[in-house]
């Protein structure tokens, strides 16, 4: 059977139950690698589900909050069994849904699996200190409350990990969640939700409302009775967020853009470096928020680096995500290819040079999607838009460089700090980059994209709000100290 032919509704699910949204609409989630295969519809809800929803969650927190972390655990261990047994159907309508390719997608899957059941352990960690007192009398210790209803707002790059990596420590803690997932990946975000329901959640602790940004996502930021919200996605986006929740004293978390800096030093592994460059830069055709955007390479190698990597760019296998061997699939929609091609255009208009790239590709079976070609420019000055803003595709700009001291300095001289790699052998410059690099994650001989699910996660400067998200860190931000005094 083609795929596709069998089309699925894909509902709400508010308090324990599947339900279609208020306003009756719904919405076609299509393939980006062949936008004639439909992966489902989705609800185009309205803010009166959002405010349902949130009714539901509020019932449910007194119950859920009252249950010991070590029994809310329970519930992720289970949630994760169920999303293993369903891995290859998860990750299959994921590289459906958004385009990248199915290992990418099953090893995303498997993280999620891994990020449930790190939370279900966290469940059983203490959450309180003691404190010693003046008078060596009283008591005094600091325990952790959740801090109610949390909203989810996620992208849709990774439509499994990130969404978990919210909703697990969100629900160990004792919150209880609204989760309004991209639009453009609600099919995926629904199966997720599928396998906290067949692990026996209790009804209103997850509850899912899919739609628009400007209406659910805006609902949920300025709802009165959420009082977190965690956000993942653009800055614009996510700087709206920020004033709502500012203005009703909510509690934000902001996950947001990158200019992801690498440096290549003339003693850096070369071979290392491209491989690095090519994997951080390109896989899931660029749609990482960590994904290897600016690459400053030392003068001396430059020549080598460019054309190794030309040579090694020029061997991927561009296709759809499901075709085995295929190493990059699609932009995730129409939206997203059109962004990509008009920042390759204003590179070529103020005057970097296109080494590689820069169309889209419409040969054969690929017509029907949004490929586009990897593309890497030089002479990029520092002040071009290429150099500036996100591109959020697979485009790269090459730098060359004289000196360490002059790679730092652009590399820290954008709004962003996501992440930062650096190639050498050199443990002063190593030293040196850790130290003055503007970035939350800092990675040495490594690409730029990737952190592991125990550590914590998070940008400096404009690509977040600073508090971290994954491993321990996570409970700073959905728990509340309460500093406890007792006195006999
Ligand atoms: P986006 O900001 O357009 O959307 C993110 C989410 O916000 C979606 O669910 C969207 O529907 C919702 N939204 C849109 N308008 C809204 C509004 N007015 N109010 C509330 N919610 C609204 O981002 P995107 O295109 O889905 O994702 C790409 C962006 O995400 C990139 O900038 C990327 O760098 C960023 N990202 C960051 C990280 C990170 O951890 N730093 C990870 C992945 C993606």
């Amino acid at each position: 059977m083609k795929m596709g032919t069998e089309k699925q509704t894909y509902l709400n699910y508010i308090n324990g139950e599947w339900i279609h949204s208020s306003t009756g609409k719904i919405e076609a989630s299509l393939n980006p690698a062949n936008i004639d295969d439909i992966v489902g519809y989705v609800q185009e809800s309205g803010v009166e589900d959002v405010n349902v929803a949130v009714e539901a969650a509020r019932r449910a927190q007194a119950a859920w909050r009252k249950l010991s972390g070590p029994k809310r655990g329970e519930y992720l261990f289970r949630a994760a069994d169920v999303l293993e047994k369903r891995l290859d159907e998860i990750a299959e309508t994921m590289t459906r849904e958004m385009g990248k390719t199915l290992p990418e997608a099953k090893g995303e899957v498997q993280r999620g699996v891994n990020i449930l059941r790190y939370y279900a352990g966290e469940g059983m960690r203490s959450i309180g200190e003691v404190i010693p007192s003046m008078d060596g009398e009283a008591l005094m210790f600091t325990t952790r409350v959740p801090l109610g209803v949390v909203g989810v707002i996620t992208p849709w790059n990774f439509p499994v990990a990130i969404p978990i990596w919210k909703i697990a420590p969100a629900i160990v803690y004792g919150n209880t969640v609204v989760f309004k997932p991209a639009q453009e990946t609600a099919v995926t975000a629904a199966k997720i939700v599928e396998c906290f329901d067949q692990a026996g959640l209790p009804a209103g602790v997850v509850n899912l409302v899919t739609g628009k940004g400007s209406v659910i996502g805006n609902a949920i930021a300025e709802h009165p009775h959420i009082h977190g919200i965690t956000f993942t996605g653009s800055n614009e986006v996510g700087k709206t967020i920020a004033q709502k929740a500012v203005a009703r004293g909510a509690k934000y978390q902001l996950e947001m853009g990158g200019k992801n800096p690498v440096i290549v030093l003339e003693d850096a592994d070369l071979d290392r470096a491209v491989e690095a460059t090519i994997s951080g830069g390109l896989r899931s055709t660029g749609q990482k928020c960590t994904a290897t955007s600016r690459v400053f390479v030392q003068s001396s190698i430059y020549e080598s680096f460019k054309e190794q990597l030309l040579a090694k760019i020029k061997q991927l296998k561009i296709g759809d995500g499901l075709k085995e061997g295929v190493w990059m699939g699609p932009c995730a929609s129409r939206k997203q290819l059109e962004t990509i091609l008009s920042y390759i255009e204003k590179g070529i208009e103020e005057g970097a040079t296109l080494l590689c790239g820069g169309r889209r590709l419409v040969d054969g079976e690929l017509g029907n999607g949004f490929y586009i070609e990897p593309t890497v420019f030089e002479n990029v000055s520092p002040n071009m838009t290429i150099a500036r803003e996100e591109i959020f595709g697979p485009v790269l700009a090459l730098i060359k460089v004289d000196t360490f001291e002059e790679a730092l300095a652009l590399a820290n001289d954008t709004p962003f700090g996501l992440s930062a790699s650096i190639f050498t052998q050199n443990i002063g410059k190593m030293l040196a980059f850790i130290q003055d690099i503007e970035a939350g994650l800092v990675r040495i001989n490594e690409e730029s994209a990737g952190v592991e699910l125990q550590a914590p996660f998070g940008g400096m400067k404009q690509s977040s709000s600073h508090s971290r998200e994954q491993g321990r860190a996570a409970i700073e931000f959905f728990t509340a100290i309460k500093t406890v005094f007792v006195k006999g």
